[in-house]
């Protein structure tokens, strides 16, 4: 089989490993407009489920990814002078960039083609030239706006603002922390991803963007601002730029998920909060399945209809849960009042996957102070 990629993301990359694996007489042609070492962002987390799926898809890239990443068990929540450890969770990070280097490499050992700094802007070309055309393309997705008449997408412009940011700063752990000056509320999503290096992303509601005026800022302006905001998390450290813009989140979503011989993987399908782990996991989870399909589907058609039947409940459950949690941070100001320890019940249990039971199974130590902040409220 003749296969097409545009995008040389975790989507487009590891089907791409997965299809050779399977079948090592596919002729596969990955094409992305950037060069091997360009990349945006920082680290990307996992959780040890995602992890499991790695190992039984392909053990040779997962050992690749688990030698280079840092593992943790805790949540903690900052706010004012306290902070709340939840632990009994299981996450992992990883640099963006040496996790596409390792699945970059995996991919050429295999016989991939891979084409770096290659822009494809005729789709049509691409998708009649081959068997199957698989849009890796990410969340701007041009095969989606190509087809767009017949994949009926929906692009929901979310109203937050966020940022990513690094830090020399470690946080060990997934760290969520809360502060406030006269703009508003600021929310930071931080957690070391190698030896040296944390992922820091700030998020704040349109309120406080406006009235902290960073329409007016510029990039070395905006980072001393959020330092001085974070100053005692990130204990004299500055934010580290990689050509890092305030952003929307796109919330991505698509009625068909084919056309034809043509079909959409990861962010260029479906987009989830970052607050709920990454889009990385369900990148890499989308080829999993994708490449399942072919392993059970003998025809394309048949693979992409059935690809489309078994996946779409998994992603609009985890879409759900992401809404709830994208919710709670877009209305976080309105959490604030409460105790630190309230907040961080409120918290672990936003997306509604996460239960008070499963709290208490995970740490005990933690229902039992939320239990006494509780009955001390109701005996005030
Ligand atoms: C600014 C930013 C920073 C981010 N940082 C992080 C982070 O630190 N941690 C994290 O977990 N997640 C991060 N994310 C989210 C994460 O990148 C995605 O959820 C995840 O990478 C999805 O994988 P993907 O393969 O579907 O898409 P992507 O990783 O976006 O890959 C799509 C690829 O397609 C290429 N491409 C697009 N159009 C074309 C074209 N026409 N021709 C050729 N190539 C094309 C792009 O260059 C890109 O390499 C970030 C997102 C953004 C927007």
């Amino acid at each position: 089989m003749k296969i097409n990629i545009i995008g040389g993301g975790p989507a487009g990359l590891y089907f791409a490993i997965l299809m050779k694996k399977s079948v090592p007489s596919h002729e596969i042609d990955v094409y992305e407009r950037n060069g091997a070492d360009d990349t945006f962002g920082w680290g990307v987390v996992f959780s040890g489920k995602t992890l499991a799926n790695l190992r039984d898809a392909d053990t040779e890239s997962h050992s690749e990814i688990t030698r280079s990443f840092e593992a943790w068990d805790n949540v903690d929540v900052l706010h004012g002078a306290e902070k709340i450890s939840i632990h009994g969770n299981s996450f992992s990070g990883i640099a963006r960039l040496r996790l596409l280097k390792i699945l970059q490499s995996r991919a050429e050992q295999l016989g991939v083609q891979l084409h770096f700094r290659t822009e494809i802007n005729d789709v049509e070309a691409l998708r009649t030239s081959a068997d199957l055309l698989v849009a890796a393309d990410g969340v701007n997705s041009t095969v989606r706006r190509h087809y767009e008449d017949q994949l009926k997408p929906t692009l929901d412009v979310r109203p937050n603002r966020y940022v990513w940011y690094g830090s020399n700063q470690l946080f060990h752990g997934l760290t969520l922390t809360f502060r406030e000056n006269d703009a508003g509320v600021f929310a930071a999503h931080s957690y070391k991803f190698n030896k040296t290096t944390s992922t820091f992303i700030v998020e704040c509601d349109p309120l406080t963007w406006s009235a902290a005026g960073f329409d007016k800022l510029d990039d070395k302006q905006t980072r001393d601002y959020l330092a001085e905001v974070f100053q005692q998390d990130l204990r004299g450290n500055p934010l580290l730029s990689n050509n890092s813009k305030w952003i929307q989140f796109l919330l991505v979503k698509n009625q068909r998920w084919f056309f034809k011989n043509a079909v959409l993987l990861g962010d260029a399908l479906h987009t989830a909060h970052f607050s709920i782990g990454s889009g990385t996991k369900l990148a890499l989870e989308d080829a999993i399945a994708l490449a399942t399909c072919f392993k059970q589907n003998a025809q394309v058609g048949d693979a992409l209809a059935s690809f489309e039947r078994s996946r779409r409940p998994v992603i609009d459950d985890y879409q759900a849960a992401a809404f709830e949690s994208m919710l709670w941070f877009e209305n976080a100001r309105h959490y604030m009042h409460l105790s630190p320890i309230e907040i961080a019940f409120s918290l672990m249990t936003r997306s509604g996957r996460v239960t008070y039971e499963d709290l208490q199974r995970r740490d005990p130590r933690f229902i039992d102070r939320y239990e006494k902040r509780l009955s001390t409220d109701y005996t005030d």
